[in-house]
């Protein structure tokens, strides 16, 4: 029954707009991924790069944000969590040395102490909480060089907003990757400017084109962070992803984190929430958006993530977002009763 299937889908198919690479990518999708994957998945991607099973270390930098101390805006981007999204870190503030050397180094070094340790060879140090190259030069470097201190890491990952990457950050980055494997992870969150504005996010989608364009010179690899359920015009949130897949389909990029929009405490978001004027989307319209993303953005872009990872403790609502497996089932489940496949609907520009 699948070889039906899938001549059925071969039939059906218009392959003129496709390049050859991507035809390869298609039929990889269809025949070998038909009963296996519907979209790249990190994992299986990093065990072909480094032909093992390889992790990632989550390091709090220390760092802050512009869209929080006046540089570009206050307050932070509306869903942004006192934590600036570092809630599954776990950091030891009280050890913090003038210039974070060793507050950086001991969260590596606890780690590989730790049972974590245990479960891979390979690691990439992942700076994951507020903006990780927002700092002089010399402050970066003094911070990316305490956390490489381990001859099981492989990769330096560093997550950040578009506005915060110049050429001379490109260059530090560059530096490693004699030794590492180097990547960035870009927030955009949406392409709509619009939502933009309504989620304070206080950079434009030049900004993000302007980075992504100093990354490719420099051959760095892109990951980029959208959120589907934002609060938008009149709720439409599946224009807003279709705005921002169509964007990203312009540009040169990697990797994708798709998260839900969910709403924590103490946050501008939370106000919004309870005051009427913000409604989170439900899991059913999450998978259905979902789904859309994948079928639509670039075959060969790797999924870093499908879901959110909401902190329990902070979490207000949607509460379906706990329930990490009720989404990558749910999503599974989806794609396969709908045929659906990464990238099947792709048109390049
Ligand atoms: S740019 Fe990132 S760290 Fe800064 S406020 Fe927005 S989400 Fe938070």
């Amino acid at each position: 029954m699948p070889y039906i299937s899938i001549l059925y889908k071969f039939l059906l198919f218009d392959f003129a707009f496709l390049e050859f690479e991507n035809i390869l990518v298609f039929w990889y999708n269809l025949v070998i991924m038909e009963n296996i994957e519907r979209y790249k998945h990190l994992n299986k991607y990093l065990k072909e790069k480094f032909g093992e099973r390889t992790l990632k270390i989550c390091i709090d930098g220390n760092f802050t944000c512009p869209n929080r101390d006046g540089t570009k805006g206050f307050g932070g981007c509306i869903f942004c969590s006192e934590k600036g999204s570092g809630e599954h870190i776990k950091s030891n503030k009280t050890n913090i040395s003038k210039n974070n050397v060793e507050f950086i180094s001991n969260q590596v070094i606890d780690y590989f102490n730790s049972y974590k340790a245990e479960r891979a060879n390979k690691f990439i140090v992942y700076f994951q909480n507020f903006t990780n190259t927002y700092d002089t030069l010399e402050n970066l470097k003094l911070k990316y060089d305490s956390a490489l201190i381990n001859d099981r890491i492989v990769g330096l990952e560093i997550a950040t907003r578009p506005d915060c990457i110049n050429e001379d950050i490109a260059k530090l980055l560059k530096s490693y990757s004699d030794k590492y494997y180097i990547c960035v992870e870009l927030g955009l969150q949406t392409a709509n400017e619009q939502t933009g504005v309504l989620i304070n996010r206080c950079y434009s989608n030049e900004d993000f084109t302007n980075a992504v364009s100093i990354l490719n010179k420099y051959n760095i690899d892109v990951v980029t962070h959208i959120m589907i359920g934002l609060p938008c015009k009149d709720n439409n949130y599946l224009d807003d992803i279709k705005v921002t897949v169509d964007f990203l389909n312009k540009h040169n990029i990697q990797g994708l984190k798709i998260h839900s929009c969910y709403v924590v405490k103490n946050t501008k978001l939370e106000e919004l929430y309870k005051t009427g004027k913000y409604t989170p989307i439900s899991l059913d319209q999450y998978l259905e958006a979902c789904a859309y993303v994948l079928t639509h953005i670039t075959p060969n872009i790797v999924i870093h993530r499908i879901s959110g990872d909401a902190p329990k403790n902070l979490l207000v609502s949607p509460s379906w977002n706990l329930h990490k497996k009720w989404i990558l089932n749910g999503l599974d489940k989806y794609l396969k009763e709908n045929n659906l496949y990464q990238g099947m609907y792709y048109r390049k520009h």
